[in-house]
């Protein structure tokens, strides 16, 4: 009750939601100056952010490098100009960085020595004694209706236009303000022709031990229309999260069974904490967990960190316009055919780009996660005892147990405590339990599953 109250005075804004199955309500707690920041997200430069890419022709990644106007090149070199941009009127803030590699022909969709780019913003934190890394990306490469036609338009607008754009605008709000922890916003190339970029980022993030304790990957996040079933829908973002982590050993596997962790993988936490965190914050947007690692048999810029073993999410429109997606622009009988910027909502844009900053602010504001994370199995006992350590770096203020029946998808009940052990009067057998740390202002870790201790 005390931290209840200390929490109605430190913030700004207490909202009352109420939930779909009436009587019920719920109080969230928002923090005022997230509020402030994520306000300025703005419809209007994510439109012109898209606007400008698809005027550069084709971001195809073996298109040229060499003109001005056009291509992979002029792409790269615009997104760079951009973030620094952004850095300046931060007071140099962003670090701003072309990293490239060489591809070797691969048969498929490489088809001669390629130079690769990703384009990279870096907002250090302000904690040196914090070294967790979050990442947030989007894809400034595009293809047509040929995967390996590196010279016909390809506008890309939504695919990944949308995501890149949101990427710029993170960067821009985000770098005027402090996170203790570092943020990296960055556009990956090669996703059309195998998530080469992503998978150059993710490999060496694995092999130089980067912390990186989340990464968001936004990949078409503007259409609102679909084909076919003529669906619309402006207030709903799909979340893709990997169900039994790709890179799990065979330790992890035994841990897995034994508590029965099949849908609680990390990533899966991460998008879990994103609905809670993205639907808190943001108004007439519903984040919708998909509990697959992407589309059907498809997979996106988050694959390859998750294949590396790090946390890592897609987010993607409800709905899919594949006339849109792919194409050569063009129009048969009466369809236009093409991925350009007049078939994007960009409100509904703003509202998923409102969702990253969210989660964004509200991870890298939080202290790190509860370490050593147990359920303690010394003795057959009706109750529920969990117990862990404090984490380095940004003391908490204490913890929240989160607990929820073994059939439902999301978190139901969280217990606060300003200790590092908690006995619940319910069943490890009949429920699901994970903790999290949270500070003074309410920023919230991650969950962590507990693994049995003695
Ligand atoms: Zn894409």
């Amino acid at each position: 009750m005390k931290y209840l109250y200390k929490i109605l005075l430190i913030t700004a804004v207490v909202l009352i939601n109420l939930t779909t199955d009436y009587g019920q309500q719920t109080t969230s707690y928002k923090d005022s100056q997230m509020m402030e920041m994520i306000k300025e997200i703005s419809s209007a430069n994510l439109e012109s952010s898209v606007r400008k890419m698809v005027s550069l022709g084709t971001r195809h990644t073996l298109s040229t490098r060499n003109d001005k106007e056009k291509g992979i090149g002029a792409a790269c070199n615009w997104v760079k100009s951009e973030f620094e941009k952004y850095s300046k009127d931060s007071g140099g803030k962003l670090e701003v960085k072309l990293d490239s590699t060489f591809l070797e022909p691969d048969g498929r969709r490489i088809v001669r020595k390629t130079l690769l780019t990703n384009v990279m913003a870096t907002l250090k934190g302000t904690d040196p004694n914090d070294k967790r890394i979050f990442i947030v990306g989007g894809h400034l490469d595009s293809r047509n209706s040929e995967a390996n036609d590196s010279v016909g338009t390809a506008p890309g607008a939504n695919d990944d236009a949308s995501g890149v754009s949101a990427v710029l605008e993170l960067a821009r709000v985000m770098s005027k303000r402090n996170f203790p922890a570092t943020i990296i916003f960055v556009a990956f190339s090669g996703e059309e022709q195998g998530l080469n970029g992503s998978t150059f980022l993710a490999k060496k993030a694995k092999e130089q031990n980067w912390n990186v304790v989340a990464m968001l990957n936004n990949d078409m996040i503007g259409n609102t229309f679909s084909n076919e079933t003529l669906l619309r829908d402006n207030m709903q973002v799909r979340v893709f999260s990997e169900a039994i982590p790709f890179s799990e050993t065979d330790a992890q596997k035994n841990i897995r069974q034994s508590t029965s962790a099949e849908n609680d993988s990390p990533s899966r936490q991460l998008a879990r904490y994103i609905k809670e965190i993205g639907e808190r914050y943001v108004d007439q947007i519903e984040v919708k967990l998909i509990y697959r690692n992407d589309r059907f048999l498809r997979g996106g810029d988050h694959t390859p960190f998750n294949r590396q073993g790090f946390t890592a999410v897609r987010f993607c429109e409800m709905n899919e316009n594949y006339n849109y997606q792919h194409q050569n622009v063009r129009e048969e009988n009466g369809i236009k055919f093409g991925d350009l910027p007049e078939n994007i909502d960009y409100e509904y844009a703003r509202k998923i780009t409102c969702v990253n900053a969210a989660v964004l602010a509200s991870l890298s504001s939080a202290p790190d996660v509860p370490q050593n994370v147990g359920v303690v199995i010394s003795g057959l006992t009706n109750s529920t005892t969990l117990k862990w350590k404090a984490p380095q770096g940004k003391t908490p203020k204490g913890y929240l147990v989160l607990m929820r029946e073994t059939y439902q998808p999301l978190w139901e009940k969280k217990f606060y405590t300003d200790k590092t052990e908690i006995t619940l009067p319910y069943s490890k057998d009949n429920y699901f339990f994970a903790v999290q740390s949270v500070d003074e202002e309410g920023h919230e870790s991650l969950p962590v599953w507990p693994v049995p201790v003695r």
